[in-house]
């Protein structure tokens, strides 16, 4: 920090001083004008004050010294290259004050455009524009709107408001029906209106406009919306933002003037063409704001042929250039075209996977930048479920497919009371006219987000793409009205509460819920989709990369699955095995009986008799599991739970046991359960007798499991199968533990397996943190280790892992303990560090020790990258997650440029 303190800091860079990779310092619009301005592209001249900057100012709460000094040089060299000064009476120099940070926060922090006009240079602006006193009016009530908003914090409705009187009284809807005279006096309403919420008049000097901009900008890094949004797409919170200083451009001087935005190629669906959206006679934030409707960027071909092509010039050498799909914003001032704005688009997940595979097609990127551009999340996300549509269900309304996937909920008309009705469990839809900043909160909530105005490029597009939530925008026969709490749509009248059905991909929209079915790529994991014989760009592009991830990935990937159906389900999804089967369930419905009589047997007789009643049960279980993964290993883990969960709850069987007495039943077998119950409960059942503990209290139990594999794992052989058990003995701390069990179960092995040819490996899992730490002990008794990472973060943390979710992590959250829950994502520096030590001194000593990981982990994108980090072997995961952490494996390797990081 001290160097940037020194006068000599370079706090600001003219747009030729920067490039693209610069987004740290200049943040990403910064950056991209710089990038755009040195490919010699028609950029409005401008410089971008640094991030440091930024930073400096939120730590001190002043701007850094030598950054006015530096402002003040690049005004100057700004004003001698357009040959105007800011503030002139006769020919004003007008700039844009923009944030930009380095991450894109769509409409979440601040601009305020047309920065240097006054009472005076109005009139010049005027003179200069060809007396076009209507524009210049225009853009100063424009200024004082955004400067209060932005700057002073005047409440954006009361402009809203007196806006909407003047249309009133001139009985038009349209704002440009309003004339110079008009607008002259809503100026005079909004100084007014600024007076009254500041106590002071609106500042006439340009370079205090200027200044007073730069540091709302800042501080507009903190807001509370932007805060929130970070948290949301977890975005650092120290970074800060650049502020652009662009000269201003103007859309709004007549019908041979506008603005518009566009992408390279359809950012829903990947499709190429260009897509975007065109206003007339409008500064830009119109369009972004959704506040009239705009015109398919096609039609400005009619409008203006030479722009037009100009742009589409501009777009190809953008691709070209970023060789990925870009966005970007434009102003057209009377047929000059001016770039406002690029960067690499957001897309929807869909759309990442068909651009990637169009751009290798190309020839822009390899398979590698393909695999390295997409992610596990949007994978997760291709994967839910589409609306089932048959003739039952016709669409109400149709609006813009904006942000894909299918949403059914509840219709809310505010953000707080989609905040509500969520928090009480309840899917909702949040409708809106179009949705603003403020609405952030009751997107978040939402299910879905449906509105009736704005485009492809509408703020409720925007964000809800980035959030990857279900959006249909302009959907405009649907008629919001907010305050009555409805909307009227085809006659039927949809009241707050009513269910509605939004698909994000189609744009429909349906009263009622409508019901769903599995997506294309799931029907391709499934294998009832063949890439190579259907059109259909998505599966094509899911295949394509899927294959090249599993060319690439060192990570096997396994399923957690205990039972057949689960096991072949996995199987059709890539599962390499079994990681992770529990036999827990193999106890409970009709068998809980025997599992009673297991518990309550009086002595040695009446135990082994339930255990043999049991062993055939849990034979055929095994089989079944055998049989589906034919050829691939399976890890079986021994029970785990303690045996009171199989038990009836001990207030319900003491009433039951109550209400028979007093009948005068006989309740003798009732009360031994009671008995049994009251003497095996436990104060932190989680720490208590489970695992291998149940294994070396109960004779027998253990023996039988193992007999039961075993056993099945013959009858397979002897059926021509392969199956290849791995016995996992959970919750593991010391060697001995293991070596008792282990010394039986290679007894029982030996016995069943005879010459048939069947291996049986005998493993732990390392969850309990003294395993973790003794592993190297631990190693030579056990041919693998699994690391469970749930109880592994449970009794590493100490947290109770039912409990602490709910209970305080929001706060954890919130104070930056964490960034994500420990149970979600794994936590490197901890338990992390366990997983490490564990893998590092149980290979020192067995070397070639099978390393795998079977908690809720195993699926996470990032913890997943942690896992090929540290050399494990394969992860495990449930079905669903198998094709995510299948690509992630094949994206940690191209990440780590290619080399086996073990
Ligand atoms: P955001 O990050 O919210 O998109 P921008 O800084 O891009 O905010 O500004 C919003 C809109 O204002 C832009 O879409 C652009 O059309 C308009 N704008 C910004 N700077 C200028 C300028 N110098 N001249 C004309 N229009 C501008
Ligand atoms: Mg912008
Ligand atoms: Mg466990």
């Amino acid at each position: 920090m001290a160097a940037q303190e020194t006068v000599d800091h370079k706090y600001v860079y003219d747009f030729s001083e920067g490039n693209k990779d610069l987004k740290d310092l200049l943040g990403g619009k910064g950056a991209n004008l710089a990038e755009m301005t040195n490919l010699g592209l028609p950029v409005p001249p401008g410089f971008t004050i640094t991030t440091e900057a930024c930073q400096a100012y939120l730590a001190t709460g002043r701007e850094p010294d030598g950054l006015a000094g530096q402002i003040e040089a690049h005004l100057e060299s700004l004003e001698r290259a357009m040959g105007k000064r800011l503030g002139d009476p006769q020919d004003p120099l007008l700039v844009s004050v923009r944030s930009g940070a380095k991450f894109s926060m769509p409409g979440m922090m601040e601009t305020v455009l047309n920065v240097g006009l006054n009472d005076q240079s109005v009139v010049g602006l005027s003179a200069q524009a060809g007396q076009n006193d209507r524009f210049a009016w225009d853009s100063y009530r424009r200024l004082i709107q955004m400067f209060g908003k932005t700057v002073c914090e005047v409440p954006g409705e009361e402009f809203e408001h007196a806006l909407d009187e003047i249309k009133n009284a001139k009985r038009t809807h349209n704002d440009l029906d309003l004339d110079a005279d008009d607008l002259r006096g809503l100026v005079d309403a909004y100084k007014k209106i600024f007076l009254k919420h500041t106590g002071r008049e609106f500042p006439q000097q340009p370079r205090e406009q200027l200044d007073l901009a730069i540091r709302a900008v800042f501080e507009s890094w903190n807001a509370e919306r932007a805060v929130l949004y970070r948290r949301q797409e977890r975005i650092p919170a120290d970074l800060g933002t650049a502020v652009n200083v662009v000269t201003m451009v103007f859309g709004n001087l007549g019908p041979d003037s506008g603005t518009g935005v566009a992408f390279t190629r359809d950012p829903a669906s990947g499709a190429q063409g260009i897509y975007g959206d065109y206003l007339a006679n409008a500064q830009g934030e119109d369009v972004v704001a959704g506040i009239r409707n705009t015109v398919p960027l096609q039609e400005l071909e009619q409008l203006d042929k030479a722009s037009y092509d100009e742009l589409l010039g501009i777009m190809a050498r953008l691709e070209e250039h970023y060789k990925d799909l870009c966005d970007i914003e434009f102003t057209i001032e009377r047929g000059k075209l001016w770039m406002l704005q690029t960067r690499v688009g957001k897309r929807t997940a869909a759309a990442a996977f068909v651009i990637a595979g169009q751009l290798v097609d190309e020839g822009l990127i390899d398979l590698d930048e393909a695999l390295h551009r997409v992610n596990g999340a949007q994978l997760a996300q291709l994967m839910f479920p589409r609306f089932q549509l048959d003739h039952e269900f016709q669409p109400v309304a149709k609006g813009i497919g904006a942000s894909p996937g299918a949403a059914s909920g509840a219709v809310v008309f505010t953000s707080a009371r989609a905040v509500e009705l969520a928090a009480e469990g309840k899917s909702v839809i949040l409708v809106r006219r179009e949705t603003n900043p403020d609405d952030l909160n009751g997107m978040i909530a939402a299910q879905g987000i449906l509105t009736s105005r704005g485009g492809k490029t509408s703020h409720a597009a925007v964000v809800a793409r980035g959030m990857g939530k279900t959006c249909v925008s302009g959907a405009d026969e649907i008629e919001v009205n907010v305050p009555a709490k409805r909307f009227v749509v085809a006659g039927q009248t949809v009241n707050e509460g009513d269910v509605v059905s939004i698909d994000g991909t189609t744009g429909k929209v349906y009263l009622g819920e409508v019901p769903v079915m599995p997506s294309e790529v799931v029907q391709y994991f499934e294998g009832s989709l063949d890439p190579e014989h259907i059109d259909n760009a998505l599966v094509r592009a899911v295949h394509r990369i899927m294959t090249h991830a599993d060319g690439r990935r060192r990570l096997a990937v396994r399923t957690n699955a205990d039972t057949g159906a689960d096991a072949a389900r996995a199987r059709r999804f890539g599962a390499e095995g079994i990681g992770l089967c529990r036999t827990e369930h193999m106890f409970l419905g009709d068998r809980r009986e025997l599992v009673e009589r297991l518990i309550l047997a009086r002595d040695a007789d009446e135990r082994e008799a339930a255990l043999e009643a049991l062993l055939p049960l849990q034979r055929a279980d095994f089989v079944e599991i055998f049989r589906e993964m034919d050829g691939l290993p399976v890890t079986v883990r021994l029970i785990d739970p303690p045996l009171h969960e199989f038990l009836p709850p001990l207030e319900q069987l003491a009433v039951n046991v109550a209400v028979a007495q007093e009948r005068g039943e006989d309740v003798a077998k009732e009360e031994a359960l009671l008995a049994a119950v009251r003497r095996m409960h436990e104060e932190n059942p989680m720490l208590g007798l489970r695992g291998v503990r149940l294994g070396l209290v109960i004779p027998g139990l253990f023996a039988m499991q193992v007999r039961a594999i075993a056993e099945a794992a013959v009858a397979c052989a002897r059926e021509g199968r392969v199956a290849k058990p791995e016995i996992m003995v959970p919750l593991v701390g010391a060697v001995q533990e293991l070596e008792t069990v282990r010394a039986e179960a290679e007894r029982i092995i030996a016995e069943v397996v005879g010459d048939s040819g069947v291996e049986v490996l005998i493993g732990t899992m390392i969850e309990v943190p003294r395993a973790a730490l003794t592993a190297g002990q631990i190693a030579e008794a056990a041919e693998f280790f699994s690391f469970g990472t749930n109880d592994l973060t449970q009794m590493g943390w100490g947290f109770s892992r039912d409990d602490v979710e709910g209970a305080f992590f929001w706060r954890y959250l919130e104070l930056g303990i964490f960034g994500i829950s420990p149970f979600e994502s794994i936590d490197r520096d901890g338990v992390g560090r366990l997983v490490r030590i564990a893998s590092e001194e149980g290979r020192a000593a067995r070397p070639g020790l099978k390393l795998g990981v079977c908690g809720e982990h195993g699926g996470d994108p990032d913890s997943v990258h942690f896992f090929h980090e540290v050399g494990l072997d394969y992860v495990s995961c449930s079905p669903f997650r198998v094709p995510v952490a299948r690509l992630e494996a094949g994206r940690a390797v191209v990440e780590t440029g290619g080399s086996d990081s073990r």
